[in-house]
């Protein structure tokens, strides 16, 4: 066994079982990390905010389309009320009597004539463009509510999370308050090798030993090294051969 090479940590037996429990408070911690980075909320948030930023270009989309398409139905607004105002100049002339000449008078009507066809196309453009403007502001609401829609979800969900956030933090800090306890049972040099194993090994220093299986590595140790470790003095800390992980000796051994 390793701990038979050089000179053997040495820990009493009692404190080699406190490790277990160390152990078992830092997997509990482990797994809880694990939960929270977890979170349905998490991928549900993810996919929230980016229909929420999809929604949010096509609302400012629209708000363009729309200051623009009301620019353009107040210019053709006021090319029809142009046109009227001439042509209501040109019928006041000619109800005034003022022109005479039978020719202006007749020139005058082809205008007056020609100014009604003028001011019916452009109000048929005027038309055109406030039923764009129409259709703009109404595409303008409906993608607006669609967003309100997606932001109250994403409050929602981020209530949730806050609220999942709080549970486990609280358990967190329940656990870390027991670890404390723990740890400060533990001699120095037990507990600076066991977080050296821990930080290598996935989140596990220490394992017991049972039914002749490192519970580390689940193998089962070979005849020669359940020899050497039923041999090695109960307070020798031990290793696993294959792991390299600290083997508690428990009842339940197989020794
Ligand atoms: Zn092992």
């Amino acid at each position: 066994m390793r701990s038979n090479r050089g000179d053997p940590l040495k820990a009493d037996p009692s404190a080699q079982q406190r490790l277990l429990d160390l152990q078992e408070l830092d997997s509990q911690l482990a797994q809880l990390a694990h939960r929270r980075r977890s979170l349905p909320e998490h991928s549900v948030l993810a996919e929230l905010e980016e229909q929420r930023a999809a929604l949010d270009a096509r609302v400012r989309d629209l708000r363009i389309a729309a200051d623009d398409t009301t620019a353009e139905h107040k210019r053709a607004n006021a090319d029809v009320e142009q046109v009227r105002a001439r042509r209501e100049r040109d019928q006041q002339r000619m109800d005034s009597g003022a022109i005479a000449n039978p020719k202006d008078l007749e020139r005058m009507q082809h205008e007056l004539v020609s100014l009604s066809k003028r001011i019916s196309d452009l109000e048929d453009i005027e038309l055109e463009v406030m039923e764009r403007l129409e259709s703009v502001q109404e595409q303008l609401m409906a993608v607006s509510g669609e967003l309100a829609e997606v932001e109250t979800k994403i409050a929602t969900a981020t209530a949730a999370r806050d609220q999942a956030f709080a549970d486990i933090d609280g358990e967190v800090s329940d656990l870390n308050a027991k670890r404390g306890t723990v740890a400060d049972e533990l001699p120095a040099d037990l507990l600076a090798l066991y977080e050296k194993l821990r930080e290598a090994k996935g989140g596990v220093g220490a394992a017991p030993l049972r039914a002749r299986r490192c519970e580390g590595c689940s193998l089962e140790l070979t005849a020669s090294d359940l020899r050497a470790v039923a041999a090695a003095p109960a307070d020798e800390v031990v290793r696993c051969e294959e792991c390299q992980r600290i083997l508690v000796r428990t009842a339940e051994s197989g020794l």
